[in-house]
């Protein structure tokens, strides 16, 4: 049976690295790209890890109602197009979207078959220091993103499922014992 899941986690916690691991390990499982209005980082690509839209692009599919959800999220805007979400589950395919806790607790309410998993640092000062150690964005950037960890955290509490990520290898295994 086909299956949607949402993983949701604040940003540096890894998430991104722990989702690849699974994906390499389990190729019947898509990860669905979503649009965003922000720049691209070194290495991204338009169609491979998100939709690059302008402003006036993204207002358009909010105004034709295109989206399954979206946020606004450190002055940027992610969404999930309705039509990519149908195409792949009719496909059969099992499908994650890696979205932000507001997007995810949106999708259960229209999806509530989705199952929301939310990826969590051993501790603060970690999933800090991980942010700084990118080093792909500036103060400014940082200091709203730590901003907005506490509402995450606050909204993991309606979540399914809650994966610790110590190890890359203990994420993967947590999420294999929730996904399979
Ligand atoms: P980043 O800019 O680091 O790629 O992503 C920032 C945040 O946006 C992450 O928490 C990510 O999960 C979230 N995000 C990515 N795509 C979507 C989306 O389609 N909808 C929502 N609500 N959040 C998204």
């Amino acid at each position: 049976m086909t299956k949607l899941f949402v993983i949701s986690g604040s940003s540096g916690v890894g998430k991104g690295t722990v989702i690849k691991g699974f994906l390499e390990k389990h190729p019947d499982f898509k990860l669905s790209i979503s649009c965003t209005t922000r720049t691209k980082r070194m290495g991204e690509e338009n169609g491979v890890n998100y939709f690059f839209l302008s402003q006036e692009e993204f207002e358009n599919c909010i105004k034709n109602d295109e989206f399954l959800e979206w946020a606004e999220f450190s002055g940027n805007r992610y969404g999930t197009k309705k039509e990519y979400v149908q195409k792949c589950l009719s496909k059969g395919e099992n499908l994650i979207l890696e979205i932000d806790t507001k997007g995810a607790l949106n999708v259960k309410k229209i999806m509530p078959e989705a199952i929301l998993i939310f990826i969590a640092p051993p501790s603060f000062e970690e999933l800090e220091a991980r942010l700084r150690g990118r080093h792909t964005e500036t103060e400014e950037a940082i200091q709203k993103r730590l901003a907005s960890i506490k509402l995450e955290i606050e909204n993991s509490q309606y979540f399914d499922r809650k994966v610790i990520n110590d190890t890359v290898e203990n994420a993967i295994q947590q999420l294999e014992k929730i996904m399979l």
